[in-house]
């Protein structure tokens, strides 16, 4: 019999905080605006709501564990074959099961910092060890990455958009930095906030797959397609890639709901990058107001702003709570604030306005 009390567990689990999710908030006058997660502000569209409607009819039966529908619609949607994709339980899920196939003892996982902060925590739960590069300007320093890269290296995550910061990598350096990365080592270029990139050099990163087999596209559901709260995310890879991250997948992870709510999503795209548009106006707005009441404001691709607020974070995150405004501090460094309806981006505005910040 061993003497310990308690149960014991992998000794990783004592090295961090699980994540911590955006919170809503309400202020005094019951007013709640979250700006907190990057979700979309709308509910679903009435052929998704419907989809969703009759898929629950259906939830005594198990669903389709090779998520064929979806994955013949995400195909046709992207001009790739069925065989490019795998799809999981969310971007994050599908994350997860990029690093179940790479990762081992020795394996070094590289990534920007600041970055999407799932990564290290996915990281450090597959056993393998992080390795941050830091951000310069608030964007991805892909030479300094480049130049990061060792034998043991096994996977590169770019987010692009970053997320907290909502900057961009660029076609050719973009390009530049594939060509450093050895054919042995995947790079996962995230694309969640794809929808929203209005920067026509920003490459759509399905048009570098060809002849870069160690390239994966990592998209979601959650985000422009507002399906968030479904959890339902995919890659697009060359098919022997894909096939070896299909293998990772926890069965039935992708439920049917998600499953058809995603099928129907990608039927009513149109409808769906309509709003997307409307938001890309907002942000605009939002970052030219904050400019022009002398904030900094990184320029910004994704449905979101980044305030370096420093050591003042806490405080602004304070002041907007008040508010019933919830954004996303990283305390110490800055807060990213959602791009919601024009109601919540004035009362978010409305508190940077009266904040002390200039000088
Ligand atoms: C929001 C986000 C995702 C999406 O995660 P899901 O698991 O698909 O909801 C993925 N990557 C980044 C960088 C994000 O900000």
């Amino acid at each position: 019999m061993s003497e310990a009390t308690t149960p014991r567990f992998r000794s990783v689990l004592d090295r961090f905080a699980a994540y911590k999710p955006g919170r809503a908030v309400m202020s005094p006058a019951g007013r709640s605006f979250k700006l907190s997660s990057n979700e979309s502000p709308h509910g679903p569209l009435p052929s998704v709501q419907e989809a969703i409607n009759e898929a629950a009819r259906n939830i005594n039966r198990y669903p389709d564990n090779n998520a064929t529908a979806l994955t013949e619609a995400i195909a046709a949607e992207f001009g790739v074959a069925p065989e490019q994709v795998a799809v999981g339980c969310g971007s994050v899920g599908v994350s997860q099961m990029l690093l179940e196939a790479v990762a081992e003892p020795d394996a070094e996982i590289l990534y920007a910092w600041r970055s999407f902060e799932a990564y290290p925590l996915l990281v450090a739960l597959s056993g393998a060890a992080s390795v941050q590069v830091p951000l310069v300007d608030e964007a991805h320093d892909l030479a300094a990455m480049a130049d990061a890269i060792t034998a043991n290296t096994r996977l590169i995550f770019v987010c692009n958009p970053n997320n907290p910061t909502g900057t961009v990598v660029r076609r050719a350096e973009l390009e530049a930095f594939l060509d450093r990365v050895p054919a042995d080592c995947l790079v996962v270029l995230d694309e969640a906030y794809r929808e929203y990139v209005r920067d026509a050099d920003v490459v759509n990163g399905l048009e570098l797959l060809e002849g870069r087999p160690n390239l994966v596209v990592l998209r979601t559901f959650s985000k422009a397609y507002g399906l968030a709260g479904l959890r339902v995310g995919f890659l697009v890879g060359h098919p022997e890639v894909a096939g070896a991250i299909r293998k990772t997948y926890l069965p039935f992870s992708v439920n049917s709901i998600a499953q058809a709510a995603g099928v129907a999503s990608l039927a009513a795209a149109g409808e769906l990058l309509e709003r997307v548009e409307g938001t890309v106006k907002e942000r605009d707005r939002v970052r030219g107001a904050l400019l022009a009441d002398g904030w900094t404001v990184p320029p910004t691709e994704a449905n979101f702003v980044w305030l370096r607020l420093g050591e003042r974070t806490a405080q602004f995150a304070a002041a907007c709570e008040a508010e019933g405004v919830s954004v996303r501090p990283f305390p110490g460094e800055g807060a990213r604030v959602s791009i919601g309806t024009p109601e919540e981006n004035d009362a978010f505005l409305a508190v940077a306005q009266a904040f002390p910040h200039r000088g």
